[in-house]
């Protein structure tokens, strides 16, 4: 990390360079929102619990290279390699099926750095948000509370790094389950 550039500006440098990477992506949910509203979401999460610079711009970036043109080389010549790796850490891999994915992403959680960590969990907030304040019209019931277990196993993982999003987590987990079992009466 370049320690000589401003933070802030390095901030919206990112955010710029994410809205244009996701421009014309909406959320899959009933609001539609702009894409990027979620990764700007992750890094404001990340911000405000006192993560490291590099993990609110890897926040910021994390989701370019998995659904946008943005290539791995892109992020290092535009924001260097520590931040790029981030984003490598948080990046599936779109080769393999879907629930492969996700079972990886449970075993290796544990095994990412102490910044991929906190992106992670800030990641799955800001997705359990979403699943509890506006899902996606087709995802049934079950499909939302399996979703919600299965980040709640992610994040298992992720914690013992940083208490406030440790925190942060477990009350959001806990209000989406507490929605869902709500809406099951
Ligand atoms: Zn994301």
């Amino acid at each position: 990390m370049d320690h000589h550039k401003d933070p802030a500006a390095e901030i919206l440098r990112a955010t710029l360079f994410a809205a244009r990477a996701h421009a014309g992506q909406v959320r899959k949910g009933a609001a539609a929102e702009p894409y990027v509203n979620h990764v700007i979401e992750v890094a404001a999460i990340l911000a405000e619990a006192g993560a490291p610079q590099e993990a609110i711009l890897a926040g910021l970036l994390h989701d370019t290279v998995e659904d946008t043109e943005a290539t791995h080389a892109d992020l290092v010549a535009a924001f260097g390699e520590e931040v790029a790796a981030l984003v490598a850490e948080a990046t599936d891999d779109k080769a393999l099926p879907k629930e492969t994915r996700k079972a990886l992403q449970v075993s290796l959680a544990p095994k990412k750095s102490a910044a991929a960590k906190q992106l992670k969990l800030a990641d799955k907030i800001s997705n359990l948000r979403a699943i509890a304040d506006s899902p996606p019209a087709s995802w049934n019931h079950a499909r939302r509370t399996e979703y919600v277990g299965w980040a709640g196993r992610v994040a298992d993982g992720c914690k013992g790094v940083n208490p406030a999003l440790d925190a942060l987590f477990e009350e959001t987990y806990r209000a989406a389950m507490a929605k869902l079992a709500a809406e099951a009466r």
